[in-house]
């Protein structure tokens, strides 16, 4: 339930998933169907909406039952059934009212009207947990798409369309929308589902979208084109802000904007510690767009690179010359920094790579990761022998998503093997002494973290994944957000364990899940031992500055003190005294 703010204010509560502030009406997208343009309307114009409305009723039930009698010709009186149902829609008198209705109290025009009523009809519809009653939205989906698209148009109007900035309000969206938002228009988003660690969300962080998840209700009562202001530090969705809210937003906005020219100006510094321990902070990417800012974010290399949105829009996984383009160009423009290509990981929450047969009851526990990989032979191999041509170009490493034993370490190293025997025969530069590194993502992984690391060159800890399958709360329901800790103590011991077994064998030790780029923790992983964190490039001069205030010895104490807290908040507490004490003036 949203709260009432001061004056007319109304705030919605959510989960912020991205930090930053948005200023911009809100544009609001429903489930099912697109919205038609929406604009404004004087009173004097409401006749003539409503009257639009009628016609394009009229016209609709025109097309339906001429259909009607078409298929009445085709194929007898059973299937005709199916429009005589369509007309009932369309003629419902409590939609038919609430448009009429919609249009004054609005003052918008009758196409979005119309949607807005419909919309939030469907979605009350689909929240009924009766799957008869579900199936039904599709016919309603169809009727009013057919209505919506027999509204004339005439005269001058200013319509909102995705060419004006503003806050989009969605019920959820996927990776990919994120990916191809336009940057310049959409100022932030707030969606009913999606989680913190959702693959939306870290898009939104990598390219600095402010970010709201979790706001319950939003998509049906929400007014497009209300004015707004998106809070991603604190997750709110702010409607009708007063002229003092819009003040202090501002003025934060100001801050936020001094701090980050303040770090930026420090991007090429190194990061030590103050007593002298360096620890790497490198980039995560999704795609080649983000190179420019992790570019200017003085990140020193990329700790990972999700090959996996190369399937983003529904592609298919291009071929190895295409793939070969792409590592090449970021290990070019990286040098002489290290870029680490993790392996294909579809699935879970990410696309699949190809259509499955029947869908999976559990997919983060299904087919994802290295076992695609391991069972597409053909695809791996082409990725493989792509990254060991960008090999030539930069300096490249190799890591694999989604490890469970030694089984799935050795056969993908063969593959590396036969690849590198390959392009040898074949004369194809590349570089023999790429290190080969694993993801340690699952709880399996870690309890064994002592029989894999003779076989790699480098850990790498997912905490997004591990963190879900060791408290067994899936990264994306906001239901179980609550149980999703990063400090639990059974993550800490995990990530502990992992960076023993890596020391102890002569290897390092890297996190790149989204703790990683999470200030208030840095204190805790520097403590325990970590060499990087590779994080979002909006979080990389926040994380650099972190460690260039904090001692290794300070934090070291107070990390062991943590791995005997048996609380998941008092070890939050004891990383967060640290933070507050050194670098009060970076945290959110
Ligand atoms: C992780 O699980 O922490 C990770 C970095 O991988 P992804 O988020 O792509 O699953
Ligand atoms: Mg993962």
């Amino acid at each position: 339930m949203p709260k009432t703010g001061s004056e007319n204010e109304i705030i919605y509560e959510g989960i912020p998933a991205s930090p930053g502030i948005a200023i911009a009406p809100v544009h609001v997208i429903a489930r099912g169907f697109s919205a038609p343009e929406i604009y404004e309307i004087k009173e004097e114009d409401v006749e003539r909406e409503q009257l639009r409305f009628k016609q394009a009723l009229e016209i609709t039930k025109r097309q339906l039952i001429e259909l009607q009698s078409r298929l009445e010709d085709l194929s007898g009186d059973n299937e005709s059934g199916i429009f005589e149902a369509h007309v009932m829609i369309l003629e419902d008198r409590s939609v038919v009212e609430r448009v009429l209705q919609a249009i004054p109290r609005r003052l918008q025009n009758a196409e979005y009207a119309y949607y807005a009523v419909m919309q939030n009809f469907l979605e009350a519809m689909r929240r009924i947990p009766d799957p008869y009653l579900r199936e039904r939205t599709a016919d309603i989906e169809d009727v009013a798409q057919r209505v919506l698209r027999n509204f004339t148009t005439e005269g001058d109007v200013r319509i909102m369309g995705p060419e004006d900035q503003h806050v989009l309000v969605a019920y959820d969206l996927a990776p990919s929308d994120a990916a191809s938002m336009n940057r310049r228009h959409v100022l932030g988003f707030a969606t009913e589902q999606g989680s913190v660690n959702s693959h939306t969300a870290i898009l939104a962080r990598a390219f600095g979208i402010p970010a709201v998840v979790g706001l319950d209700g939003a998509v049906i009562d929400i007014i497009a084109l209300t004015p707004s202001i998106l809070d991603g530090y604190t997750g709110k969705l702010i409607l009708f802000p007063s002229p003092e809210t819009l003040e202090r937003y501002r003025n934060l906005t100001l801050a936020k904007e001094r701090v980050r020219s303040s770090l930026d100006a420090m991007s090429g510094a190194a990061t030590e510690t103050t007593d002298g321990r360096a620890l790497k902070v490198s980039a995560n990417i999704e795609i080649v767009d983000e190179l420019p800012p992790v570019k200017r974010s003085g990140a020193k290399g990329i700790g990972l690179y999700r090959t996996e949105f190369l399937l983003l829009n529904g592609e298919e996984m291009p071929d190895e010359k295409r793939q070969a383009e792409v590592y090449s160009k970021v290990a070019t423009e990286m040098a002489p920094h290290t870029v680490i290509i993790r392996t294909l990981d579809a699935g879970g929450d990410k696309l699949p790579v190809e259509p499955l047969t029947d869908p999976e009851p559990n997919p983060f526990l299904g087919w994802r990761g290295i076992r695609v990989s391991l069972a597409r032979p053909a695809m791996f191999r082409e990725q493989i022998r792509a990254v060991l041509r960008a090999s030539a170009y930069g300096k490249v490493a190799i890591m694999f998503p989604m490890i469970s034993g030694l089984s799935e370490v050795w056969r993908s190293k063969d593959m590396v093997r036969r690849c590198m025997d390959e392009l040898e025969s074949e004369g194809v530069p590349f570089d023999r002494s790429l290190p080969i590194g694993i993801m340690i993502e699952v709880p399996a992984a870690a309890i064994c973290a002592d029989l894999l690391a003779p076989e790699v060159d480098f850990f790498s800890i997912g905490t997004n994944d591990l963190i879900q399958y060791t408290v067994a709360a899936d990264r994306v329901n906001p239901h179980v957000a609550d149980l999703y800790r990063p400090t639990h103590p059974a993550v800490i011991r995990l990530i502990k364990r992992t960076i023993d077994a890596g020391r102890d064998n002569g290897i390092w030790t890297g996190i790149c899940g989204e703790m990683a780029g999470d200030i208030r923790l840095t204190p805790l992983l520097l403590g325990m031992g970590v060499e990087e964190l590779s994080v979002g490039p909006q979080q990389v001069p926040r994380v650099g500055q972190a460690i260039r205030s904090l001692s290794h010895a300070e934090c070291a104490a107070m990390s062991d003190e943590a791995l005997r807290c048996s609380r998941s908040q008092g070890i939050l507490d004891l990383s967060l005294e640290l933070a507050h004490r050194h670098y009060a003036e970076l945290l959110d």
